[in-house]
């Protein structure tokens, strides 16, 4: 399933017709369709500013050098309204009081109609909660608002806007996280405001190529949507991976194997056995796991008073019961390896609510939870537990959905579409790589900054 209004829009005559008609016509997004690479920024235009007091200039230098970036100092920026930026790092860093914002709007007021179809902005600053003033915390905080607003006046452009907090001692762990949200392969991730910790072990390699070699990566759901593009993604950057989905699936889920040389295992991941039975397989074929993808789920939608108990008890089961117990079976028996990465697939709705999914929306506010608790628990393994909460994904989850509270969902975002089952796939792959290292209990939204869960 795609979105028709990007299809539409993609044909030159329709997209002119639309435009006289005045029908909003969504950016077709420019996304990366292969797997990591360290020239990820090729020839990029990327504009740089900061505060006189940021001290992140020489890993942004290395992450803009390393990726081949065509770049611009802030101070080197003319009048000339013909220069475009394909993207723009600020680091404020070391913000000390509301004075300092006057920065970012010197910045980007004179360039904010130079930015490239499909740009990139991150801004960097300091976690508020580690601000040794209430006015440091204040502005440090005031830039997630400008994030999430000028990403509100861009995305029409199918541009991004981001935000990247970082916890003291953190700074040698954002190079990886810039480096992906400055490049395609963010492209549905929009408002969004990651924090970077200094907490637990970091992994002595971060490559930025074949990031999964020699990596066993585990996912449930794996037989369509989401979950099979993800499983290819996985492989895609060199995992051996396990894709798991129910018996009656099993064709399916063999078709994915097929192409990406890994296992399938059919499992109802609800069964009382099935955490032993998947932690069997995983040790007897790997010894210990390195990624767990939690992405099997199901609705059962109906307001709550006409929800009957067994749906509201199939969708627990499913979304999450099953994910704490398999989790909470490797950890008894030790097969999550240090490092390890493990991603629960949320849901906007689960941050935002949603009418008819009371059932639905608890996993999903329950799985954030999880990861949050989790990633305090394993900190000092190096383990990292994330959830990513995409928003409207085309897929026959999405297919199944009123017309109108599709469309609805589609629109209300800053980028004006639904995104791809491989926009999730690629928020989920970044987030089980090692240079991910400095990114956990974070609940990443992949949803085009959707209304929903604003
Ligand atoms: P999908 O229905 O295409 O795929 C879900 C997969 O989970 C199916 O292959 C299904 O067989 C499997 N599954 C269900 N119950 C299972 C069980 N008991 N044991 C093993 N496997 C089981 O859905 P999708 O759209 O690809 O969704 C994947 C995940 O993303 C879900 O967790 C969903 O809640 C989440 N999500 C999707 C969207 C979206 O717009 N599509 C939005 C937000 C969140």
């Amino acid at each position: 399933m795609s979105d028709y209004l990007v299809r539409a829009a993609s044909r030159p005559v329709v997209s002119g017709i639309m435009r006289a008609l005045r029908v909003p016509t969504p950016v077709s997004l420019r996304r990366a369709n292969s797997p990591f690479a360290p020239d990820s920024l090729s020839h990029r235009r990327i504009l740089v500013g900061s505060l006189d007091s940021a001290r992140l200039d020489r890993k942004i230098a290395n992450v803009l050098q390393s990726g081949d970036a065509d770049v611009t100092k802030a101070a080197d920026v003319t009048d000339d309204q013909t220069a475009v930026f394909d993207g723009v790092v600020f680091d404020a860093t070391g913000i000390a009081d509301v004075a300092g914002l006057t920065a970012l709007y010197d910045l980007f007021n004179p360039v904010a109609r130079r930015i490239a179809s499909c740009g990139r902005i991150v801004i960097l600053t300091d976690t508020p909660a580690s601000m040794d003033s209430a006015a440091a915390s204040a502005a440090a905080q005031a830039i997630e608002g400008f994030v999430r607003s000028l990403g509100k006046e861009v995305g029409k452009f199918g541009t991004t806007v981001n935000a990247v907090y970082v916890e003291p001692g953190a700074d040698s762990r954002v190079a990886e996280p810039l480096r992906f949200l400055l490049s395609d392969y963010s492209a549905f991730i929009d408002g969004q405001a990651l924090t970077v910790s200094a907490d637990g072990r970091a992994p002595r390699s971060v490559p930025t190529s074949a990031t999964l070699a020699g990596k066993t990566a585990v996912i449930t759901g794996a037989a369509h949507g989401i979950g099979a593009t993800t499983a290819k993604r996985l492989a895609a950057e060199g995992a051996d991976v396990l894709a798991v989905d129910v018996p009656a699936n099993r064709d399916a889920l063999d078709a994915v194997t097929d192409e990406i040389g890994g296992a399938a295992l059919a499992l109802d991941i609800t069964g009382a056995q099935a955490p032993a039975e998947l932690a069997d397989f995983c040790a007897t074929r790997y010894g210990g796991i390195d990624v767990f993808v939690h992405n099997a789920g199901v609705t059962r939608d109906r307001s709550l008073a006409n929800m009957s108990a067994n749906e509201w008890h199939q969708v627990l089961a499913v979304n999450l019961q099953a994910a704490v117990a398999i989790d909470a079976e490797f950890d008894t028996r030790k097969l999550l390896r240090d490092h390890a990465r493990v991603v629960c697939m949320s849901s906007v709705g689960g941050i935002a609510g949603s009418r008819g999914q009371t059932n639905y929306a608890a996993t999903k506010a329950g799985l954030n939870g999880f990861v949050r608790a989790r990633a305090d628990a394993q900190r000092n393994r190096g383990v990292c537990y994330n959830a990513v909460a995409p928003g409207v994904i085309e897929t026959s989850m999405t297919a199944a959905m009123p017309l109108a509270v599709r469309e609805v969902g589609r629109r209300l975002s800053s980028l004006g579409q639904g995104g791809r089952p491989e926009d999730v796939a690629e928020a989920v792959t970044f987030l089980s790589t090692p240079g991910a290292g400095g990114l956990s209990g974070n609940v990443v939204r992949v949803c085009g900054q959707s209304l929903l869960g604003a």
